[in-house]
């Protein structure tokens, strides 16, 4: 962190703000030039308001040189996270596709669909049990239940579950799910990320707000490792923008752009990102392209009546025409 300090700062008042630095632990260095006097922050400045800092009389501006996250910063973590799912790595050269319906239906509905994914290439089983819909007159997801039916999926397939956990009193109930889900509502329920940090080693994936920014994801993120869990899966499923055309707007450099940022494998969601079925395929190929670490995607038997997000729900088969495709792109990735 630099602060330029305010031109004509009395000596003192300069003092007391580097009594204030040190205090914090932090060891200020001084340079004083004609013009401008800068203090370089060295020490660890994480914990340092930087807002109240700019806010001082005697300050001018402030600049962070290091990002605020640590655990999920690549600058202390070269190399890239590989996650293991159930058997099923992901990252680090490894690439995965979750696929399932939004909710959990039925038994009949989730074991068909498991069924249909996994015979077209899907490595994980998507389904939500506890549903965070807008509207509280909306389906809201068949709970316990909805978990119990998921898990017979898991035994007739063998593919790993990926669920949506809504809060810490649910945690209890997902002893035998595989991947736990954070969603994009409860990105920063940081309550929430604390109790999946500190209480499960299981993998999280972590989506991202309806409007955060990439450093507001790779805080979130922070929080969960931070609490004691590195097993983070960082997930792109588009942000709220004026545009209406699509349910949300994705923009794809968020792929390499974290994969700069963070050693965190990236996840895309093309269903919630375009709300629209004939839309995912083309997303989940350039998702793919562009050198994502894995993809979630909504497929439902029967997409008309589905009890949530049909309008983007592939049918099993444009999911499998869109597998094979994903697999030409990356044909040996997808174990
Ligand atoms: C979902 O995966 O069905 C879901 C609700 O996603 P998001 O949190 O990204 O809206
Ligand atoms: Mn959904």
């Amino acid at each position: 962190m630099i602060i330029q300090i305010r031109q004509g700062t009395e000596q003192a008042r300069l003092e007391s703000l580097l009594a204030w630095l040190r205090s914090q632990g932090i060891d200020p260095h001084v340079s004083v030039g004609s013009h401008v006097t800068l203090i370089g922050c060295v020490g660890d400045v994480s914990h340092i308001d930087i807002d109240l800092v700019q806010a001082l009389d005697v300050v001018e501006s402030v600049q962070r040189i290091q990002e605020p996250y640590k655990a999920a910063n690549r600058k202390f973590h070269p190399d890239d996270s590989v996650i293991d799912c159930a058997g099923h790595p992901i990252g680090g050269g490894n690439f995965q596709v979750i696929a399932g319906p939004c909710s959990v239906e039925s038994e009949e509905q989730v074991v068909g669909i498991a069924k249909a994914v996994k015979a077209a290439g899907a490595t994980l089983l998507r389904g939500g049990a506890f549903k965070p819909l807008t509207s509280p007159y909306s389906f809201q997801g068949l709970g316990k239940a909805g978990l119990d039916m998921l898990l017979v999926a898991k035994k007739e397939t063998g593919l790993p579950i990926v669920t949506e956990l809504m809060s810490q009193e649910q945690l209890e109930l997902f002893d035998d799910v595989d991947v736990i889900q954070i969603g994009a509502r409860n990105m920063q329920n940081f309550d929430l990320l604390k109790e999946v940090g500190r209480s499960t080693r299981k993998p999280i994936l972590l989506k991202r707000g309806l409007s955060s920014t990439l450093q507001e994801l790779l805080m979130s993120a922070e929080y969960i490792m931070a609490s004691g869990n590195p097993n983070v899966i960082l997930c792109e499923r588009g942000i709220r923008t004026f545009e209406t055309a699509t349910r949300n707007t994705i923009d794809l450099t968020v792929v390499p752009v974290l994969h700069r940022l963070s050693h965190l494998p990236v996840v895309i969601d093309p269903s919630h990102a375009t709300g629209v079925a004939r839309l995912v395929h083309p997303l989940a190929v350039a998702a793919t392209a562009i050198g994502a670490d894995g993809l979630i995607i909504e497929v439902h038997n029967d997409p008309p009546h589905a009890k949530c997000d049909g309008a983007q729900s592939q049918t099993p088969e444009m999911f499998a025409e869109t597998m094979k495709v994903v697999q030409s792109i990356r044909p040996f990735a997808c174990r």
